[in-house]
């Protein structure tokens, strides 16, 4: 698939090892050198403002979506290609969705995995077909993915929805399962359509 544009969700705090920074600025050099734009959350902070200075180091092109309120505590980065400044983090949700052809995930707190787990959430609705990836660094999505067999375990997950995302932490086959993804075409409902037990997301 087509990759002009890639968000990075990541934690608006460095973490406590060296490791996640490193990350974050091979993660930033790697989308440049991929010829794609970073999108992200415009925060000059954390790992978001790592990942953001090493796109912009390496040549390539990065798109900040903010809300007024985060300008306005001054942890926007100042020197993006383009920073758009919307109303709320619900608009900058949305924002990000529209502007970017694929999502992946470098460790951080709530807000990483709000926005990612927003992602899959409009993905199983069928609301969205892109492609979500947890890039790890020293085993720190692993309890997440634990998380997730579980959910699938005891049936509160598809199948088919656990294993439509990339956990790894080798950037080349992220970047090579990124270029070869085809949606998965179940959605959460899939099974009792098919047994005529339901009709419309509205009967669910
Ligand atoms: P967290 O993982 O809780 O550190 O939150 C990081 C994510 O939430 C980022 O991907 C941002 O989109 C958003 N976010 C949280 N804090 C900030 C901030 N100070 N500046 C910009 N975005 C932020």
């Amino acid at each position: 698939m087509s990759l002009k544009t890639i968000c990075v969700y990541c934690g608006s705090n460095a973490g406590a090892r060296p490791e996640y920074t490193d990350a974050a600025r091979r993660l930033g050099s790697r989308i440049a050198d991929e010829g794609a734009a970073l999108v992200y959350g415009g925060g000059n902070v954390g790992l978001m403002g790592v990942v953001a200075d090493a796109v912009l180091t390496a040549g390539g092109e990065v798109i900040g979506v903010i809300p007024q309120q985060l300008v306005d505590w001054e942890v926007a980065h100042r020197g993006l290609t383009r920073l758009e400044v919307v109303d709320s983090m619900h608009t900058r949700k949305m924002r990000m969705f529209e502007l970017s052809d694929a999502f992946v995930a470098l460790p951080g707190g709530f807000g990483t995995l709000d926005e990612m787990f927003e992602m899959l959430t409009w993905r199983q609705l069928g609301l969205g077909k892109k492609p979500c990836a947890f890039l790890d660094v020293a085993g720190f999505w692993q309890p997440l993915m634990t998380m997730m067999d579980t959910m699938v375990a005891e049936r509160f997950l598809h199948a088919d929805q656990r294993t439509d995302l990339w956990h790894g932490e080798d950037a080349d086959a992220l970047f090579a399962w990124l270029r070869g993804y085809t949606p998965a075409d179940a959605d959460k409902w899939m099974d009792q359509k098919r047994r005529g037990q339901l009709t419309s997301l509205e009967d669910a």
